[in-house]
């Protein structure tokens, strides 16, 4: 199995910027837009991308009907 990347939760860090309605990660940049694909990426925090889920689920989420 290869392993380069281990995915360990760390909880995002939200900021908000006057002017603009969304808050965003400043970790790891996240912009918090309200669609499942954003919200199952706020759940797994700064490290999503690197969670063995997450083209699977990122691809499922972000297919539009
Ligand atoms: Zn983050």
């Amino acid at each position: 199995m290869d392993e380069k990347f281990k995915y360990v939760f760390e909880a995002h860090s939200p900021i908000k910027i006057k002017n603009i309605p969304w808050s965003f990660c400043k970790y790891c940049g996240l912009v918090f837009l309200n669609n499942q694909a954003t919200k199952w990426c706020i759940k797994m925090g700064c490290h999503n991308s690197y969670h063995p889920q997450y083209k699977q689920t990122i691809n499922k989420l972000t297919k539009s009907k």
